[in-house]
């Protein structure tokens, strides 16, 4: 059954949607704009302003102007505005819910359940961290003198995001940018800026003063490049593919910005004899076919230990053949569509060139929309295309191991080292080989578990730095020394 969509919704998508820079809604200077699509679909939703590099430059001066009060205010009315800023997020639950499943395809109910959720927790978070940021003094060993440190905000922040998870990857820059006093560009993924213009529009409603939060929609190569090499930009938090990070740490290196990276993965989940079987199993499905496979931290690869093998891979194929696949504003679905016609290629040609045996799935479900159904592969050499490269896609490669010294081996000969997860009811296996996994983050017995108070981030090729927890506060403060001589 489809769900309907909110006036509210329809109004939104009856508009053609600008930039906001300096608190003013603005069209782009040359006028042009991109249509933004369902991928459900492949029609139109509504036209967005296609922001470029003087619009770029307006919006980091509007961001420039305004950081100097942002920064001065107390802490204490930081919080409140951004406090307000989260409780609109939260009246606006169902609208940002299905802007998302209209713009992005995932299913209604995983747009409403866990990404706006997830959203609304991180910037409550966020709101509560202006009165934490701390220094301390030190103990030096010359006589006569007080020093501490100070926590200062780096100025102008661009955030460039990607569209799998739009709304949770902004909401995890702007939180942590404005609560420690800096002002912010946003540049989401073109594929998906509805949530982001809305994020903006409830920032206004929400009192952040005029230049604070500044939404520039448009292409990566042209938004996106310009804020990453603009002289006055003082850090770029990106979420997105390698490649893309990989040029951005070199655009950063004009000025020396500030820079995080929250780059891809191809995540090992390793299966041992001795797991639940059941459950293991369960986790193994959706650790790969949540939100369509298009998950940085997506369990792509599944070792199997060889005495469980044979009965996983039966299960795992059986459940994703139940899948129920199909546009996310159908009550009932479980799978929606991949972003765009360009992943749907990218993906089926991943499956169509991998050498092992398609156990299920590996083709198109549908002739309209980007749908794909649920895919497992089989029998792969782990150095094929497919086990090694992030295909971002309902696609598992699942491998059979003997021992766990050679899985250990196998998982960590990744480029990437985003996540990892094991399956063991042996509490000393459980510790040893979270430990000897190269990732970020380990999941033990569960997999894809977040919360705002845990760091996350990736390890070799799949980022630099750390989000969420405190220590985000670090990606977007100077620690300033301070020598005071007081005999
Ligand atoms: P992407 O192609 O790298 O794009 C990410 C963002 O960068 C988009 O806003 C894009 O703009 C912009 N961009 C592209 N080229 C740019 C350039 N030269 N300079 C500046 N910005 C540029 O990634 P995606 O396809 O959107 O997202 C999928 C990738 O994100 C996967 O690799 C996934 O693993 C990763 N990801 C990682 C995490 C994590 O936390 N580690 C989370 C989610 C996703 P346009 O799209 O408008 O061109
Ligand atoms: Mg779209």
């Amino acid at each position: 059954m489809p769900i309907d969509l909110l006036p509210s919704v329809e109004h939104f998508l009856s508009r053609r949607q600008r930039l906001l820079i300096g608190g003013q809604w603005v069209d782009s200077v040359s006028g042009e704009t991109f249509d933004t699509l369902n991928p459900a679909t492949g029609q139109p939703l509504c036209a967005v302003a296609s922001g470029q590099a003087e619009d770029v430059d307006r919006a980091v001066q509007a961001a420039r102007a305004a950081f100097p009060a942002w920064a001065a205010l107390m802490p204490a009315e930081r919080e409140r505005l951004l406090r307000r800023y989260a409780e609109l997020l939260e009246r606006h639950k169902e609208e940002l819910a299905q802007l998302e499943t209209l713009d992005n395809g995932k299913p209604y109910q995983v747009a409403y359940n866990v990404e706006v959720n997830v959203a609304i927790g991180q910037m409550y978070y966020y709101a509560g961290l202006p009165t934490k940021l701390k220094g301390e003094t030190y103990a030096v060993s010359s006589p006569g003198y007080h020093v501490y440190t100070r926590r200062e905000p780096l100025g102008v922040c661009a955030a460039i995001t990607p569209w799998n998870y739009s709304l949770v990857m902004a909401v995890q820059k702007i939180g942590p940018a404005l609560a420690s006093g800096n002002t912010l560009i946003l540049k989401p993924a073109e594929q998906t800026p509805l949530t982001a213009i809305r994020l903006a529009e409830l920032a206004l409603e929400a009192d952040l003063p005029p230049g604070v939060f500044n939404l520039v929609t448009g292409y990566g190569e042209t938004a996106g490049a310009a804020l990453t090499r603009h002289s006055e930009v003082d850090k770029v938090a990106f979420t997105g593919s390698t490649e893309v990070g990989k040029a951005i740490m070199q655009a950063a290196a004009g000025n020396l910005k500030r820079i995080s990276l929250e780059l891809g993965g191809k995540s090992p989940l390793i299966i041992f004899d001795d797991a639940e079987l059941e459950l293991a199993t369960e986790a193994a499905l959706w650790a790969i076919f949540a939100n369509s496979g298009q998950n940085c931290v997506a369990g792509s690869r599944l070792y199997v230990q060889s005495g469980a093998y044979e009965a996983v891979i039966a299960r795992l194929a059986q459940r994703a053949t139940e899948l129920r696949v199909g546009p996310g504003m159908e009550a009932n679905t479980q799978i929606g569509p991949l972003i765009s016609q360009q992943q749907l290629e990218r993906v089926l040609a991943y499956v169509h060139s991998a050498e092992g045996r398609i156990v299920v799935g590996g083709e198109r479900w549908g002739s309209v929309g980007y749908f794909v159904k649920p895919t497992i592969i089989g029998e792969l050499s782990d150095t094929s295309r497919a086990a090694v490269e992030e295909i971002f896609g309902p696609v598992l490669s699942v491998f059979r191991f003997d021992t766990e010294d050679e899985v250990l081996a196998r998982a960590n000969a990744s480029r990437f080292g985003l996540a990892a997860g094991v399956w063991t009811t042996h509490l000393g296996r459980a510790h040893r080989t979270a430990a000897a996994l190269k990732a970020g983050v380990v999941w033990i017995n569960t997999y894809d578990w977040f919360d705002p108070a845990v760091p996350f981030g990736g390890m070799k090729e799949s980022g630099y730095g750390r989000e969420l927890g405190t220590q985000v506060m670090d990606m977007y403060t100077e620690l300033k020394s301070v020598w005071v001589k007081i005999e």
